[in-house]
């Protein structure tokens, strides 16, 4: 029985199918083409979170060009899938107008960056939790605030492609994450424990051909009270569970109703369902791994 150490993005991906966890965290499967979803978010988060560090400690700070160097860095060296409907170079478009608009977003927001107790803000604080005996949560949350009643926030910024349903809010794990996070951490960081959870959401819409429709921006800050005790030990009997398969080595697959099934968007389908490797990359071969393919200077 060996300790796990798991992450908030891996209960996740449990949720939707244990086998596909097994492929990515326990074998370390990649595939070898990856959703341009994924440096996008990676690119906005990097240009609002290095800008509410800048604004702290009063530094300039070019939202744009941190979205677009950070951005090119990521597709260039990943072989990147982009929906038919959009191109790389609308991706580029979107992220930069939404990174435009984060300032004037957050100050509409009234939340402020929340202290530890060195004066430092607790942005990207990567942080551990021990759950049970053997099992740690280890994870990262966006932002910690605090909002005008001096409530701690937890807030996570997203670039969803639609507003999300203001239940998600509260039902959403990631959240209850970052909340046990902080929580296990309070007396280091200098706070008063998790008082709210809330989701910052930059809505990459399209950006309309005509002076008609709304385009990409961002959402005012949801926000819902802190998890209570009941919702922190379910999240703590769902992460012994996948202990417990890991234990016996078994993480079932999970196809679940035609009209709800994972295995149309799963990463793994072709190698789960049809037994076929090609497009996986295993850990071993990606020290030498080829070059990703270079995208067309014209993208
Ligand atoms: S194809 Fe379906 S059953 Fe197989 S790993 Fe993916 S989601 Fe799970």
């Amino acid at each position: 029985m060996t300790e796990l150490m798991i992450r908030p993005s891996g209960i996740l991906k449990h949720d939707d199918c244990p086998r596909s966890y097994q492929f990515q965290y326990e074998m370390g499967l990649r595939t070898e083409a990856m959703s341009i979803n994924l440096p996008f978010g990676t690119a906005v988060h990097q240009a609002a979170t290095d800008y509410l560090l800048a604004d702290h400690y009063s530094r300039s700070c070019n939202v744009v060009d941190i979205f677009k160097e950070t951005f090119t860095k990521e597709i260039d060296t990943s072989i990147i899938e982009v929906p038919s409907t959009k191109s790389i170079k609308d991706y580029f478009a979107i992220g930069e107008q939404l990174v435009e608009q984060f300032p004037e977003a957050w100050d509409k927001s009234g939340l402020m960056l929340c202290l530890d107790k060195e004066g430092k803000p607790i942005v990207e604080r990567r942080m551990k939790a021990t759950l049970a005996f053997g099992l740690v949560l280890n994870g990262q949350p966006d932002v910690v605030a605090l909002d005008s009643e001096g409530d701690v926030c937890v807030i996570d910024i997203k670039t969803p492609a639609q507003v999300s349903d203001p239940l998600f809010l509260k039902a959403s794990d990631q959240l209850t994450c970052y909340q046990m996070l902080l929580e296990y951490n309070a007396s280091d960081l200098g706070i008063d424990g998790v008082q709210k959870l809330g989701f910052m959401e930059g809505v990459k819409r399209a950006i309309p051909k005509t002076g008609r429709g709304e385009g990409p921006g961002w959402e005012p800050v949801q926000l819902a009270p802190a998890r209570d005790d009941s919702d922190r030990q379910d999240l703590i009997q769902k992460a012994l569970e996948i202990k417990r398969q890991r234990d016996t080595g078994y993480f079932p697959k999970r196809s679940r109703m035609a009209y709800n099934t994972p295995c149309t968007m799963c990463d793994f389908r072709h190698y789960c369902v049809e037994k076929d490797a090609s497009g996986i990359v295993f850990p071993e071969e990606r020290e030498s791994r080829p070059e990703p393919i270079a995208l067309p200077a014209s993208f």
